[in-house]
């Protein structure tokens, strides 16, 4: 791609299920914070598990988009046709020595309180044992985001190095967004705080594969009753279609996009198109409540 517009943002969803209230929130707010600044917003499909993707899904969300007035431009990138792309970044840091077999189990690294020992690091299993992972260096990698502000972390000691590749075989989160960030020319990354916590491991992979680091602000996410990310596994209520507006203006209220205690009256009425170009022109990113995590209201 060769667009290179001052502001290119996106929004990346996993076809999992259909989008709810919470993807709702995570599109509008990437949305309004492209369109206010004039800028490029992108749609990518996180396609990478088939086993965790109806086949449906994708489209799915793409209609409901439409009906919600939410428009992307260009086409959109389906992470499942973009494999060689990773392939070929991992073979960049093999060939520089910064890529290990590890078939520890997923019980062995909880024990370790998440973080990973590292101790396959010198074990040379052969290249087709297990998940493949990155050295990680003992360095803190800060960014300053514009939402929950100044955030470090000590990649060795917070996290461990960390996998590229699983042991199915399919390529992780951490390098296919990486790879596709860069390949889409993204410059603002606005997405919920359940990311927080991967952004340096996306700074280091960036640095380590020549490419820039966009903006990044991190949005709370919205929780359920027991403090659970709403998602499909949660049961989350699919968005309803009929109902556009109402669910626009619960997200803008999330938000924190009405200063007021209610919105103006007349955008109960108004069309998605109408609530969007509302919501663009007074769209305050910094009024976005600086926390990690809210519970749904029950009447939205
Ligand atoms: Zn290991």
């Amino acid at each position: 791609m060769s667009n290179k517009a001052d502001y290119i943002g996106r929004f990346a969803p996993s076809p999992s299920g259909p989008l709810h209230f919470g993807s709702l929130v995570a599109a509008l707010a990437s949305y309004l914070d492209a369109r206010s600044a004039q800028g490029l917003w992108l749609l990518r499909m996180e396609d990478l598990d088939p086993a965790r993707e109806p086949p449906a899904a994708a489209a799915q969300i793409l209609s409901t988009l439409d009906a919600f007035g939410l428009h992307w431009d260009g086409p959109v990138i389906y992470q499942s046709q973009r494999l060689s792309a990773y392939a070929d970044a991992l073979a960049t840091l093999q060939e520089r020595g910064l890529i290990y077999s590890c078939d520890c189990s997923r019980a062995h690294i909880q024990v370790m309180g998440g973080v990973y020992d590292n101790r396959c690091r010198l074990r040379r299993l052969p290249p087709t044992s297990g998940a493949l992972r990155v050295v990680v260096p003992d360095e803190i990698f800060d960014f300053v985001d514009t939402i929950q502000g100044p955030q470090q972390q000590n990649l060795q000691r917070e996290c461990g190095d960390f996998v590229l590749r699983r042991k199915d075989g399919l390529f992780a989160y951490q390098l296919a967004v990486v790879v596709d960030d860069a390949f889409q020319n993204i410059t603002h990354i606005v997405r919920g705080s359940d990311l927080l916590d991967s952004t340096p491991r996306q700074l280091y992979l960036q640095k380590l594969l020549g490419f820039p680091s966009p903006n990044y602000a991190h949005m709370p996410v919205v929780v359920n009753d027991s403090g659970q990310k709403l998602s499909k596994q949660h049961f989350a209520t699919p968005l309803d279609l009929q109902q556009p507006t109402a669910q626009l203006l619960a997200a803008l209220q999330f938000l924190g996009q009405f200063p007021g205690l209610h919105p103006d009256p007349h955008l109960a009425t108004a069309l998605p198109a109408e609530l969007l170009a509302w919501g663009a022109a007074h769209w305050d990113i910094q009024a976005v409540p600086k926390l990690a995590t809210i519970p749904l209201q029950s009447d939205s």
